[in-house]
């Protein structure tokens, strides 16, 4: 059993002083007291906010971060980024992928994220195409070993266009037929270590036909969560337009069930009906700003989806950076330039884009069950990031104005994450150093 006392934390209603908690063995809170006085025991926080869960990951483009960004073509765009990304996927076999994994999930701790959905595609081991399983494993145990709580999502990936036309050469790795998914996926199952999860996931409207998640969704059961990439580009869009007669997210809509199970990766170009079938149907919208900046994916319709109630998880997705904080800026400076405002992303009750946003994105993952809750209250998990209040930036500044710093001026100023109650400790120099040789195999 372990106590602390914070003299500010945020909860999802808004910030609270002198918060008293107590954690179990587990990392649970088992009692949580505001306007408190600490326990001569208490460990003593200034400042701290709820960790953040990382809903979207690929965990190996992080090899490739910083490396394309160069000219390849007149029109650079999504579709030549991807063609450099296959050139990663098809060099890395599970040995690598492992301290990959483990070097950057423990990255994602020190960050403030406290988990992570791996949407896992590369299936078949380097050379050895019949091993569906050693990539997969080699995920569960890098979050385990790093400590960070896993939700893995074994992607469904069979062809390369809407019209079905099979996989390139380039994407031969990431092949399951339908029976090879359902298999691998009851396998997997079996090898989760505790506080690890398993989640069904399509890779897009584009990459696995509607028969066939219908068929994997009746095998599996719909009570998982479920994780697709839709409308992440114009292009994707149009395509099926020309298929369906209909947008991805309406085609999606009209196919399924559409619950607060399913998390609708980037969802970035939605029209009105698109904009009101997601939020009146509890999915999340599963935002990764920084990626989709750096991709040209477009913007995401935040002002107006917010104001249907529609529920935000933000994600790392290709690791350009992993910060949370950042995430969260260049979401709120994407509207401000293109709606020509200031402060987007508040209401009437919360009127600070930092507090605002943060507890959208943590709430928003906690609201689909998905994830364990994080922060203060009963029943959460111990999983929050403390502010460096003695950073010089932060002097004499109240919660919501640190939280707004972190956002806006400078997402350095936190002085450590803590897990279970735990405090996350430096990547020691043997993390240090395979992830550095891996590295040098790849690049
Ligand atoms: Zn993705």
């Amino acid at each position: 059993m372990k106590s602390f006392f914070f003299h500010e934390a945020l909860f999802p209603s808004g910030w609270s002083k002198d918060v008293r908690i107590d954690v179990d063995e587990k990392g649970t809170i088992t009692s949580s007291v505001v306007n408190s006085m600490p326990n001569e025991n208490d460990e003593i926080i200034n400042c701290a906010i709820p960790a953040m869960p990382n809903c979207h990951s690929h965990v190996f483009q992080r090899t490739m971060a910083g490396l394309t960004e160069y000219k390849t073509s007149e029109n650079d765009s999504f579709w030549s980024w991807r063609n450099l990304m296959y050139e990663y996927a098809n060099k890395i076999n599970s040995e690598q992928l492992y301290h990959i994994a483990r070097y950057v999930y423990h990255e994602m701790l020190l960050c403030g994220y406290s988990s992570v959905c791996e949407f896992h595609y590369i299936h078949r081991e380097l050379n050895n195409p019949e091993d569906t399983n050693s990539m997969s494993q080699a995920i569960i145990q890098a979050a385990h070993d790093a400590g960070i709580e896993l939700t893995l999502l074994p992607v469904l990936y069979q062809q390369s266009h809407v019209d079905g036309t099979p996989l390139t050469k380039s994407q031969e790795r990431f092949y399951l037929s339908n029976s090879d998914y359902i298999e691998l996926y009851q396998s997997l199952e079996k090898q989760l270590y505790e506080c690890q999860k398993l989640g069904i996931c399509f890779h897009s409207l584009r990459a696995v036909s509607i028969e066939n998640m219908q068929i994997v969704l009746d095998e599996l059961g719909n009570n998982h969560p479920i994780h697709i990439h839709i409308s992440e580009q114009v292009a994707e869009v149009e395509q099926l337009l020309e298929h369906t007669n209909m947008r991805p997210v309406e085609y999606l809509f009209h196919n399924f069930e559409v619950n607060s199970n399913w998390s609708l990766i980037h969802a970035t170009h939605l029209n009105d009906n698109e904009i009101n079938l997601i939020a009146k149907s509890g999915a999340i919208a599963g935002l990764c700003p920084m990626t989709e900046a750096n991709l040209g994916d477009g913007v995401f319709p935040l002002p107006e989806y917010f104001r249907q109630n529609g529920k935000i998880a933000i994600g790392s997705d290709s690791h350009i950076v992993i910060n949370p904080f950042q995430e969260l800026q260049i979401l709120e400076y994407s509207q401000r330039l293109q709606l020509r405002q200031r402060v987007v992303s508040s209401n009437s009750k919360t009127s600070h884009v930092g507090t605002f946003l943060w507890n959208n994105a943590v709430s928003g993952s906690k609201l689909s069950g998905q994830f364990c809750g994080n922060g203060f209250n009963v029943g959460d998990k111990a999983n929050w990031i403390e502010i460096d209040t003695h950073n010089p930036l932060l002097t004499n500044l109240n919660g919501e104005q640190c939280l707004d710093t972190l956002v806006f001026v400078d997402s350095n100023a936190i002085a450590s994450t803590y897990i279970n109650a735990h405090k996350t400790e430096k990547q020691n120099d043997k993390l240090i150093e395979n992830y550095k040789k891996t590295l040098k195999l790849l690049r």
